[in-house]
């Protein structure tokens, strides 16, 4: 992660909205909610531990093309149909080769065949980028800002697939080039996301999406998730509900003001998206200075924020799924 904005900057660029609605699942199912402890935080924390292992991940270094492998090779050993997704993409450097990495736990309902319920269902994405802020040395790991996020989208998978048939269909996103080089343009960051919701508008699949959580900088032991305002409201309400259910309400914000991250092109594209970041990562409550130096390291997270982060977020896709099942639609509150 990404650049601080102001929100009065922040609207003058977006390019909301396409009018899209959340797409109702074809059919009332049985659904039982997914029990949150279920979520093995020890396993969250070592799947960010051994991405670390493999060395810092900028993007269009072996590091990431590496890292991307070892996503895909877990994503397949938690069952995930998964798929590395390789495109070239202009940078400040000149052409880059980017990695995503791609899952889908189809949707599926009791009484039809499984393509043809997926193909109507509503879909749920879940994104974490994977790359770290390069110019930092060889040594730097990056563990909150990327490894944390991505070892908890590794256990949230493994929870979803094993939970499965769901009402909806969950996507997993491991996004490549999140970081900027230089400063954020058009040209530079965000790579990742933006070429995911690009192939989302050519299939014409923006409008049976959702929600969009995107995970960023979570595992910190001093735990505030600080949501930028540039969420989608109806989502951070969700988060504020499933918070104050499982007792850490106290651990979950509004941002003073709104951040670039990977959520944005989703919600310039007309999906409801919300970012789940601490912003507050420093040695002092409310500083931020392990952010983007050698200070983030394994020893600044905790299990028990990754812990807290997942259950919340298991929350709320019971919140969306049972709503999908009943075929109650809220007001898109964007
Ligand atoms: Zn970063």
């Amino acid at each position: 992660m990404t650049r601080y904005l102001i929100l009065g900057v922040l609207t003058g660029f977006l390019l909301v909205t396409s009018g899209c609605r959340p797409a109702l699942s074809p059919k009332a199912t049985v659904f039982k909610p997914i029990v949150p402890r279920i979520l093995d935080a020890d396993n969250a924390l070592a799947e960010a531990r051994a991405l670390v292992a493999l060395g810092p991940r900028a993007a269009g270094t072996p590091g990431a093309r590496q890292a991307a492998g070892h996503l895909l090779v877990r994503l397949q050993a938690a069952g995930v149909q998964s798929t590395l997704d390789a495109f070239t993409d202009e940078t400040p450097d000149g052409k880059v080769t980017f990695w995503n990495v791609m899952g889908v736990i189809p949707a599926a309902g009791p009484d039809s065949p499984r393509g043809r319920e997926a193909a109507k269902a509503p879909w749920i994405f879940l994104g974490s980028h994977f790359d770290t802020k390069s110019g930092l040395g060889s040594g730097f790991e990056g563990a909150n800002d990327s490894a944390s996020s991505s070892g908890l989208l590794l256990e949230l998978a493994r929870v979803l697939q094993a939970a499965g048939p769901l009402p909806v269909n969950i996507g997993i996103a491991f996004f490549d080039g999140e970081e900027c080089r230089q400063s954020y343009t058009a040209r530079d960051g965000l790579h990742g996301s933006v070429h995911a919701v690009r192939a989302l508008c050519l299939n014409r699949r923006v409008d049976q999406v959702r929600a969009v959580i995107i995970l960023d900088m979570i595992g910190d032991r001093d735990l505030t998730v600080t949501i930028p305002r540039n969420s989608t409201s109806d989502l951070t309400s969700r988060v504020f509900r499933a918070a104050a259910a499982e007792k850490v309400r106290d651990k979950f914000a509004l941002m003073a003001g709104a951040m670039l991250d990977d959520h944005q092109p989703f919600l310039e594209a007309g999906m409801p998206s919300i970012d789940l970041i601490d912003f507050e990562y420093g040695s002092a409550p409310g500083r931020n200075d392990y952010w983007h130096t050698p200070q983030d390291t394994l020893d600044k997270l905790s299990a028990e924020s990754l812990g807290i982060v997942g259950r919340v977020v298991i929350r709320v896709l019971n919140d969306l799924m049972m709503e999908a099942v009943s075929g109650r639609q809220t007001p898109d509150a964007r």
